[in-house]
């Protein structure tokens, strides 16, 4: 009982990607918790833990939906300076407000501002997660740009840090997506990927094939009215490919020193690599 996308041509699945996040899209953030029970949230952590960008860092946040990842990042950023800053007032022991402000005008001056753009395919996703960005009151260091992963919409050598998070298994050629993101990245900057995976313990795997094979369309259907999109889902999980696998993939596209850690017993995992 699957929804056939095992045998979509692949000239045609882009355009069924695009309906399936265009009709999703308003209930995108409600059914990531719903299907993941809220653990998408620390999944998503971990990818900025294991980011710890510094202040300055220009991201680039491919199939970047609604903005989790780039929130993240400028909170990530922000919380960062604000620690440092208060590390430093407190190393002049009994500071007079002179001082204080002495030691923070030159980093002021200096201080580079983080900014995340943030690029996807679909326009829908992107009106969330403008609309969030201003619920949410993020009113700097963001750009949201509608664009092809396999074909971006920037010049070489641009961004610090480039990132995909439960993006690249909806992509027609990975290959592509990975040439282009080595392209955008200057020299010395890191790509990043978080992604569903193969969860290898044969026990657990069976239990999370039971959960979302069975459970996911359902949800979706209850939650969203839309089984088919969630059917999806659940399909394009199982067709990308393992982590090792994929580790392959990303150091033909010419990334160095990439290597992948498993989160919740492989059910997602975060590989990553650099540009020399
Ligand atoms: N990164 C966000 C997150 O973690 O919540 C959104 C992930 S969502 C599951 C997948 C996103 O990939 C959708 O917003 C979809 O529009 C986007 N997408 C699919 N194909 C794409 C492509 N070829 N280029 C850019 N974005 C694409």
């Amino acid at each position: 009982t699957h929804f056939g996308f095992e045998t979509v041509p692949e000239g045609q699945k882009a355009e069924r990607v695009y309906k399936v996040f265009e009709s999703v899209a308003q209930k995108y953030d409600v059914m990531n918790d719903a299907m993941s029970m809220g653990i998408h949230r620390l999944w998503k952590d971990a990818l900025l833990h294991t980011m710890n960008p510094l202040p300055g860092t220009r991201l680039l946040d491919v199939a970047g939906g609604t903005g989790d990842i780039s929130f993240r990042f400028l909170d990530y950023v922000h919380s960062q300076e604000a620690r440092r800053w208060r590390r430093e007032a407190r190393a002049l022991q009994t500071p007079s407000w002179k001082e204080i402000a002495d030691s923070y005008a030159p980093r002021a001056k200096g201080h580079r501002e983080s900014r995340a753009v943030v690029c996807d395919i679909n326009k829908e996703m992107l009106k969330v997660g403008r609309q969030r960005a201003k619920d949410l009151r993020y009113t700097t260091g963001l750009s949201w740009v509608v664009g092809d992963a396999e074909e971006l919409p920037f010049d070489d050598d641009q961004f610090d840090v480039y990132t995909i998070a439960f993006g690249i298994r909806n992509v027609t050629h990975i290959d592509k997506v990975l040439e282009e993101a080595h392209r955008v990245l200057k020299p010395g900057g890191r790509f990043l990927c978080l992604e569903f995976s193969r969860v290898s313990n044969p026990l657990l795997s069976r239990i999370y094939d039971a959960y979302s094979f069975q459970l996911i369309p359902v949800l979706g259907e209850v939650i969203a009215g839309d089984w088919k999109s969630y059917q999806y889902l659940v399909e394009s999980i199982r067709r990308f490919p393992d982590q090792e696998t994929f580790q392959s993939m990303i150091e033909e596209a010419g990334f160095f020193r990439v290597r992948y850690h498993n989160l919740t017993a492989g059910v997602v995992a975060i590989h990553s690599g650099f540009k020399l």
